[in-house]
């Protein structure tokens, strides 16, 4: 008896011995301490055994029985471990493995330059103004001193919708018509408005049939040309680098008097002539002037005591140039891969 009870345990040890997964060492558990199992036999034969002969084989096979339960879960607890630890090898996350790159979207380019324009405009004490798109032709021409059959009309090739006095506007200056309105003839105004316009116009590199105004418009008493230098100075260098020189050519419009052109130094070449600046050293950039008597009375401000000054920028235009743009299009597309290569020339331009 005592030498089966040895010989088991020595087997028992083997097996555990070799044991290398869990599911083994299940199966040991119930081949030896199950049911079925020989250490149960061991103690359903102990019944034909003296009193004596059961106290002394009784304790030898719970001993055993108490031995390889304590070592069977002690394997367990171990086998657990090694399953755990391994799994963390496995699952374990390379922080020197190059990331996966997110694609994100950036600002639409047109969207960002007039966002620039307004940060600038609004720091000087300017309000951004709004206004309808759908327009009467009152605002769109007539109080801007372009009356029915003026030929001034025949450049802005206009959308009518009603007849010949509801239109899509042409221009943003109508909404400098009704922030005059709206002063009544007693408050300064300091405003820029920028905002989309329409133009019968054949779609291509550089025209559109809608494109991006931002007019800008100043009443108040004793305006004069330097103050509009002074202004449009502040807002090139802003844009286009602190060198840049502006220059003003005398022009022609119905709604200023004098009138402007404005034309500032070219970025490009510093002057010594490119593409850019058709070899001139400079770029048109903007109409310009001060507002005409006329278009002041007729909004309500008595020109004897109220001057202004107003300008118009393209804002496509001043787009093209800053992002060196060749294709106007590429504003009204959403390809991302435009847009990335906005933001490498904007680092070219601040250098
Ligand atoms: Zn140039």
């Amino acid at each position: 008896m005592k030498e089966k009870i040895e010989k088991l345990r020595e087997e028992m040890n083997q097996k555990l011995e070799n044991v290398e997964t869990l599911q083994e060492l299940n199966d040991i558990k119930i081949m030896y301490l199950g049911k079925k199992g020989p250490i149960v036999e061991l103690m359903n034969y102990m019944k034909e055994l003296s009193v004596d002969e059961k106290k002394v084989f009784g304790k030898l096979i719970n001993d055993l029985k108490t031995e390889m339960k304590n070592r069977i879960e002690s394997l367990c607890i171990q086998l657990e471990m090694e399953t755990l630890n391994q799994k963390l090898e496995q699952e374990q996350v390379d922080i020197t493995l190059p990331a996966t790159k997110i694609r994100i979207g950036s600002p639409n380019i047109l969207e960002k330059l007039i966002e620039e324009v307004e940060e600038v405009f609004l720091s000087m004490g300017y309000d951004v103004v709004d206004g309808p798109e759908i327009e009467e032709d009152k605002y769109n021409f007539e109080m801007l001193n372009i009356p029915k059959g003026h030929p001034a009309r025949d450049a802005q090739d206009t959308f009518y919708i009603e007849g010949e006095e509801i239109l899509l506007r042409s221009q943003t200056s109508p909404v400098q018509v009704r922030t005059m309105l709206k002063g009544g003839g007693k408050t300064p105004i300091r405003m820029i408005c920028p905002g989309k316009t329409y133009r019968r116009d054949d779609d291509d590199a550089t025209h559109s049939h809608q494109f991006m105004q931002i007019e800008g418009l100043v009443v108040d008493h004793d305006i004069s040309l330097s103050d509009l230098k002074g202004t449009i100075d502040v807002i090139v260098k802003k844009l286009f680098g602190s060198s840049i020189e502006t220059r003003f050519r005398p022009s022609y419009y119905q709604f200023t008097e004098p009138s402007v052109e404005v034309d500032i130094s070219c970025f490009n070449c510093k002057q010594d002539g490119c593409n850019i600046c058709k070899h001139t050293g400079w770029i048109t950039i903007a109409g310009a002037g001060i507002v005409h008597p006329n278009v002041l009375k007729m909004s309500g401000y008595d020109p004897k005591q109220w001057s202004g000054f107003a300008f118009g920028f393209g804002a496509e235009r001043m787009a093209m140039l800053k992002y060196d743009i060749k294709d106007l299009r590429v504003f009204y597309n959403t390809d991302l891969r435009e847009s990335n290569t906005f933001d490498r020339r904007e680092d070219f331009l601040n250098d």
